[in-house]
């Protein structure tokens, strides 16, 4: 069973954070931490989380495991240390590895978010769909009701900081008496230290499960659009707030339709008899085929506009963009015999001076045909 850990806020970078970002905030805090310079008796476990979180974010695979899965992503993934081993145990005991909690001392630490990653239909993006999610996610341990303590147990308060969660220490300085506030070594922030810990869950408080989460998709939807979902991320070590879930939608391209916001664009083309004496043609809509009306007469990038067959607007219920046809003409590259003949009759009608033959390639064939 794996402890969450933010690997993010151990390097103090965005979730968005690039390679270059992920390095430099890695490079600094080494230089800071290192144990061959840093003899503070927590260098060593601090420079330990710096260095695991740098082997998670530099690595795109691993990043991304761990986007989506949190910790339990890279549970097995024998170069990153800890899961299971002795430095779980003293996570559980002693308050996660997410670094300071700063500003949340005293309390329990949240748990992570996580992402998933959801793939529809262009047809489901623009009308709505419900999905039915299915992921592994940290709840809270049924045995101990989350609080890591074996049942008929308590959590205590840390001896360290009294369960303050913080430890003032205090130095003088050339510029008077300087009082330094930091985290609780002993607990990480959390003031509660479990003494006989929960045997489901080893004092962690959690418990690997499998979620199975039915969400709603709103219609008007777009690739790249998120939803977020708060309390069905990991719960928080012993009893902490469960983080939110981040629904990443992802819609696949449409054959014939072009989206862009609202507005959906269909290209259709029709020969030139078609245009100049109109015609009907099939529409793909999102609700299906639509036989469509071409006047006579017809320029070449005219728009025909379907009102309200495009895409609902994802706030404002009710309104809903246009499916724009745009009509191509195509003229003809390669006639047959007959083709120019009717052509030239045309022309010959019109008044329309044309060329005298078709192409080289048109005299060759009508030779062999
Ligand atoms: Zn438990
Ligand atoms: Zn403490």
């Amino acid at each position: 069973m794996a402890t969450t850990k933010d690997y993010y806020a151990t390097l103090g970078v965005e979730r968005g954070a690039t390679d270059a970002d992920v390095k430099k905030a890695f490079r600094k805090l080494a230089q800071q931490w290192h144990p061959d310079v840093n003899q503070d008796a927590e260098a060593q476990a601090r420079f330990k989380e710096i260095n695991e979180a740098y082997q998670v974010l530099s690595d795109p695979e691993r990043r991304q495991r761990y986007d989506v899965f949190g910790s339990a992503g890279l549970e097995g993934d024998p170069n990153i240390g800890g899961f299971g081993g002795f430095a779980d145990i003293f996570d559980a005991f002693f308050g996660g590895a997410a670094g300071a909690q700063a500003g949340r001392r005293g309390r329990p630490a949240a748990g992570s978010d996580l992402r998933y990653d959801l793939r529809i239909t262009f047809t489901e993006a623009v009308l709505g769909t419900e999905k039915e999610l299915v992921f592994p996610v940290l709840g809270r341990c049924e045995t101990c009701d989350g609080s890591g303590a074996k049942p008929g147990t308590q959590a205590v308060a840390c001896t360290q900081c009294n369960g303050r969660g913080e430890v003032r220490s205090v130095r003088q300085t050339m510029l008077g008496q300087m009082v330094n506030v930091t985290a609780c070594p002993r607990c990480h922030g959390n003031g509660k230290m479990v003494e006989s810990p929960c045997e489901t869950c080893r004092g962690d408080g959690r418990t690997e499960r499998r979620r199975n989460l039915r969400v709603t998709i709103p219609p008007g939807i777009d690739e790249g659009h998120q939803i977020r979902i708060s309390n069905e991320g990991e719960v928080g070590p012993r009893g902490g707030p469960a983080g939110s879930l981040y629904v990443a939608v992802h819609v696949a391209p449409h054959a014939q339709l072009k989206r862009d916001g609202t507005e959906l664009y269909f290209e259709a083309t029709v020969g030139i008899a078609q245009a100049a004496l109109g015609t009907r043609i099939v529409v793909p809509t999102v609700e299906g085929e639509e036989d469509v009306e071409v006047k006579p007469g017809t320029q070449p990038g005219t728009e025909i506009r379907l009102r309200g067959r495009g895409v609902p607007h994802l706030r404002r219920t009710g309104s809903r963009g246009d499916l724009h046809v745009i009509v191509d003409v195509a003229v003809p590259t390669r006639l047959s015999k007959a083709e120019r003949d009717a052509l030239k009759a045309y022309a010959d009608v019109s008044g329309e001076i044309v060329a005298d033959g078709g192409g080289i390639l048109d005299r060759v064939r009508d030779a062999l045909g």
